[in-house]
This record gives structure tokens, C-alpha cells and sequence, in this order.
């Protein structure tokens, strides 16, 4: 039996990934020091045989007994008001733990998949972005703490592969979305599911003309399972490349959800606001036969399913 160590594993997307590789027969170590992630979305595994939960800041050493065949690297803060209030833990994990897992990649001779983001094509010149494109980063902005400690942890990764040879996947993830988001994470779609609910006012920030594309969280974990088993080390962007503005987001949840006292109230931009991205998928269609399959239709309405059970209308 395979043995996969998934670092941030109470989080949105490392949940997924553990239920994904124990329903494909892995025995699963899940890591977490809960600090975004939520024990909730883990809890179902805990009785299970080949689950095993160690409580861990990976950004300090980090143990593991016995083999270990594959470490995917998901921990880290990843909202952008979640790395305001945590920029030092933000960088450390994604610096730090980033070099402690490589390390025990390397002791355990394991292959490693690292999470980075679109986020490493900053505010993008190029649309829409391509694996070959370097991005538009400000280092010192809001948002430099977690761009520029996802592109440490591509050039740390690009390193150990090249010097040790170790076995490196770096999956760049596009807007994921999908049941398991928390509520309170600031991020668009968690908070227009949650305002639209409430029948509160859905805070379109700027004038909602800024552009995402929105991928639903079982095309990312599938594009993810593909790369980890391929034998490709470069770059590869997962996501959705079906593109819209905010705005048009904002009144697709409003009409889903449909009650009559939600409407959009205006907020100021952030800073560093990304005005637009949409992933270039070709490498991962050529390579991984990839590409997403579950349409925004579809996959907003299972995501309200588990918003209607975590939020509930004001009366
Ligand atoms: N956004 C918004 N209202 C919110 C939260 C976010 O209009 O309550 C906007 C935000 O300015 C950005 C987009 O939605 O342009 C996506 O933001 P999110 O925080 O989800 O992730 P990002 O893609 O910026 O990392």
C-alpha cells in the first residue's frame, strides 16, 4: 500500500485530497496545525484504518516513521485577508516548510507535489496567463507575502530536483471552489454565498469589473492526482479557464440562492487586486490529458448545498 504524507489536510483543498487518495487505497498521514484549516473537514476519516492525523506546524522540523512514497505540500494560509493577519506564518510556511518537506522528501526518497497559484503571475500583462509567462509580483504589497513565498517554494522545488534529483510536481492552482471553504475566509464565493443567505448586502469590491475563473474543487483534485502520477517537473496551471467579472458572479449567486433582500453594496478595490485571470490549460490538457468537466452551473449548486448547511438566513 502506497503511504502519501498531505500537508494541510483540514484545509479546503487538502480535505479533498485526502478523501480522494483513500478512495483510491492510500494510506494517508494528514498534517495540520489548524490555524485556517478546520478539523471538521477531516473528521469522517479519523475511524478509518489508513488515516492518520499528526497536529504539526511544518514550518518547524517535521517527522515522519516508516517509508513515505509521495508529500503534497498544501499547507498554508490562503486567503488574502488570511495572510494579512498571518504574513510571517504565510512566508514561513511556504519558505521554511516548504525546505523541511523537500528534506524529508529526500530522506525518504518520496516524490513531492507542491501547491503554488496563479498568485506567482501577480497582477498579469499577459492574458491569458501561460506556464511561460513570469508574472507581475509587487514583493513588498499586501499580497508579496504569499506570491513571493510561492515562488521561493517553485525555486527551492526546481532546485532539489536539479541538484538531487528529487522527484518534483508543481501544480498552479487558478480560483478553486467548492463545499469545505470557510465561511468567514474573505474569499469572494464564501462571502457572496454567505451575504446571499443572510439576505445581506454582497460587497463587490472596486466596480466588480476585475475578472476570475473558477474552477470546482473535484476538476482540481483530479488535475492534481494526474500530475502527482505523471513524470513531468515543470509548472503545470490548474483551473478553469471559463472566465467572468465579479459582478456577473456576484448576481449568478444572488439568482441561485434567491432571496429577495440580498443586494450589491460597493466596497473600496483591495490592493495589488489582480484585474483579471484565466488560465492557459494546454500544457495540462497535452500532458495530463486534463481539463476541467463540471460547469459553473453544477458546481455552484452542490457548493450551496453546503453553504445552506453552515449558514443560516438572518430572520
Ligand atoms: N472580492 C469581492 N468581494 C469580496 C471578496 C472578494 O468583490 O467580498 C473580489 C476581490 O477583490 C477579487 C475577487 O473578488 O477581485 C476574488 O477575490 P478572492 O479573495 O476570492 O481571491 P483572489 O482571486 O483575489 O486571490
Amino acid at each position: 500500500m502506497k503511504k502519501v504524507l498531505i500537508t494541510g489536510a483540514a484545509g479546503f483543498i487538502g480535505s479533498h485530497l485526502c478523501d480522494r487518495f483513500i478512495s483510491e487505497g492510500y494510506h494517508v498521514i494528514g498534517m495540520d496545525n489548524l490555524i485556517t484549516g478546520n478539523i471538521k473537514n477531516i473528521e469522517h476519516l479519523f475511524p478509518l484504518k489508513h488515516f492518520e492525523y499528526y497536529h504539526h506546524d511544518v514550518s518547524k522540523f517535521v517527522h515522519v516513521s516508516g517509508e513515505l512514497d509521495y508529500i503534497l505540500h498544501f499547507a498554508s494560509p490562503a486567503s488574502p485577508i488570511d495572510y494579512l493577519k498571518m504574513p510571517i506564518q504565510t512566508l514561513k510556511v511556504g519558505s521554511l516548510g516548504t525546505h523541511n518537506l523537500l528534506g524529508l522528501a529526500k530522506l525518504k526518497n518520496a516524490r513531492i507535489l507542491i501547491a503554488s497559484t496563479s498568485e506567482v503571475y501577480g497582477d498579469p500583462l499577459v492574458h491569458p496567463q501561460h506556464e511561460e509567462y513570469w508574472g507581475n509580483v509587487n514583493p513588498i504589497g499586501p499580497r508579496g507575502v504569499y506570491d513571493e513565498a510561492k515562488r521561493f517554494q517553485e525555486a527551492i522545488a526546481m532546485a532539489y530536483h536539479t541538484y538531487h534529483g528529487l522527484e518534483t510536481r508543481i501544480v498552479r492552482i487558478f480560483n478553486t471552489y467548492g463545499p469545505r471553504m470557510r465561511v468567514e475566509d474573505g474569499r469572494v464565493l464564501p462571502a457572496f454565498f454567505s451575504q446571499a443567505i443572510k439576505g445581506e448586502g454582497l460587497t463587490v469590491f472596486g466596480e466588480g469589473q476585475q475578472t476570475r475563473s473558477f474552477c470546482y474543487v473535484d476538476d482540481l483534485v483530479e488535475g492534481i492526482f494526474r500530475l502527482l502520477l505523471s513524470d513531468y517537473h515543470l509548472p503545470v496551471n490548474i483551473g478553469n479557464p471559463s472566465e467572468i467579472t465579479i459582478m456577473q458572479f456576484a448576481h449568478e449567486i444572488m439568482d441561485l440562492v434567491g432571496n429577495p433582500s440580498a443586494h450589491i453594496i460597493y466596497n473600496p478595490l483591495p490592493v495589488d487586486d489582480p484585474k483579471q485571470r484565466r488560465p492557459d490549460i494546454t500544457r495540462a490538457k497535452e500532458i495530463l490529458g486534463w481539463e476541467p468537466k463540471v460547469s459553473r452551473e453544477a458546481g455552484l449548486l452542490r457548493t450551496y448545498e453546503y453553504f445552506k448547511t453552515v449558514v443560516a438566513p438572518n430572520i
